[in-house]
């Protein structure tokens, strides 16, 4: 039997352990991987009852992975990008804000579709949302420095701000329609608030800001600049934008207030989340432009990303105007909330994204959310998103299952006296 001792001089890292291997992970990697993500431990539990009871018998709505193919455009233009391949055109490092016509066309792209004058120099291109969220919040954040979201909230969110050792604030959740709680927002801001994240189309409500609510948060945000004389930037999350339904409009930001940085991604737009593909929008505008768009520049290199993948800057480039078909989303959610509803569920109807926030049959979502997988189906507790007594429902699923699992939620309502 072998031992192994570890040392070291710091108390809590210290480990005596006798027949046992012993980690020396860091000690905020330790908790984050105690609280890793409920979502993919569900996606794992969905696995393991596929292999009971059969895959087609259960009914996995928990991952927000996008169920629909990518458009044909984006297939034709990576092939074409390849064919078309001469030295340096691709594959090669590169500015880190990656290739300048590539910027200059989403930039383009941008003023065409909501009127704005950005240019090649607006324009980081980052590894998906995730990687852009991450270089802007390196950017700007000093330890301490407080970054508000909404609740309910993209529970990363908490692990971004955490990278640059930042204070996530949450503000408490507006259940009558999901709209963000503006009057706590008011009182929560301080001095201290450096940074605040919003994500319209939401995940996980789906629910659109209002221009409304743009408008009235802008003007609290002007108004606590003044009194504090602060600078509180306003970053847009928007991976959805262009999943709304109805022809519903999603206000593009950074016309309503200066500070506003927005940070795109294809993963859903274009069903691409494993390519990793985005990008952020930081406008002349916003304060401190000059420093900010170096300093970000210099995020993505030292973070790690060096660039955004090079071939999918130059495939995306050729399909700005392409999406997916998004009647498929619609058909599901018609389905799925109609059905819901005629149950006796409650449900603010969503707009946008592909998830549906439904109020839990009990007080604990938690329990709420096992007692659904007794029924083989898999939603996620409100609280991974800030929002006790809700779960979240993600419908870029296959039509046909949503179909085998109505039954399910009809027995579980049941269960609950509906
Ligand atoms: N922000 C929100 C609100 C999301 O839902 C997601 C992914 O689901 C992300 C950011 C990360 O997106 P990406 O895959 O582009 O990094």
């Amino acid at each position: 039997m072998h031992t192994i001792v570890c040392y070291t001089l710091q108390q809590n890292l210290t480990m005596v352990m006798l027949g046992k291997r012993c980690t020396m992970i860091s000690e905020k990697m330790s908790g984050l991987v105690k609280n890793s993500s409920v979502i993919r431990a569900m996606f794992e539990e969905g696995k393991r009852l596929a292999g009971i009871y059969g895959a087609e018998n259960v009914y996995d709505f928990s991952l927000g992975n996008p169920s629909v193919e990518p458009p044909i455009e984006i297939k034709d233009a990576l092939l074409a990008v390849i064919k078309e391949e001469k030295p340096n055109l691709v594959h090669g490092y590169m500015n880190n804000s990656g290739y300048e016509d590539v910027r200059e066309k989403i930039s383009e792209s941008i003023n065409h579709n909501f009127g704005t004058s950005f240019h090649s120099d607006n324009i980081i291109m980052t590894v998906g949302a995730a990687g852009g969220l991450n270089v802007i919040l390196k950017t700007i954040l000093n330890p301490g420095d407080e970054v508000i979201v909404f609740a309910p909230f993209f529970g990363e969110y908490r692990n971004y701000v955490s990278n640059f050792d930042g204070q996530l604030v949450i503000i408490s959740p507006n259940t009558i329609d999901f709209q963000p709680n503006l009057s706590e927002f008011e009182q929560k801001i301080t001095r201290k608030t450096k940074a605040v994240i919003i994500n319209t189309p939401n995940n996980p409500t789906g629910v659109i800001y209002s221009e409304n609510t743009i408008m009235e948060l802008a003007n609290i945000l002007n108004r606590k600049q003044k009194e504090y004389e602060s600078t509180i930037y306003l970053i847009a999350d928007e991976p959805y934008r262009e999943l709304a339904y109805d022809g519903v409009e999603v206000p593009y930001l950074t016309k309503y207030y200066n500070n506003t940085i927005v940070g795109y991604s294809f993963s859903k737009s274009l069903s691409l989340p494993g390519e990793r593909i985005g990008y952020l929008v930081i406008p002349k505008e916003v304060e401190d432009y000059e420093n900010m768009i170096a300093a970000a520049n210099v995020a993505n290199r030292i973070l790690g990303y060096v660039n955004a993948p090079s071939l999918m800057q130059r495939a995306v480039a050729k399909c700005l105007d392409s999406k997916v078909d998004l009647e498929i989303y619609n058909r599901n959610r018609e389905l799925l909330y109609n059905s819901l509803v005629s149950y006796g569920y409650q449900c603010v109807k969503p707009q946008g994204a592909f998830y549906l926030f439904i109020k839990a049959l009990e007080e604990d979502d938690k329990a709420f959310a096992e007692a659904a997988k007794k029924h083989n189906l898999l939603i996620v507790s409100g609280s991974a998103f800030g929002c006790p007594g809700y779960c979240r429902i993600a419908y870029c699923v296959d039509y046909a299952m949503i179909e085998r699992a109505l039954p399910a939620f009809q027995k579980v309502a049941k269960e609950y006296g509906l």
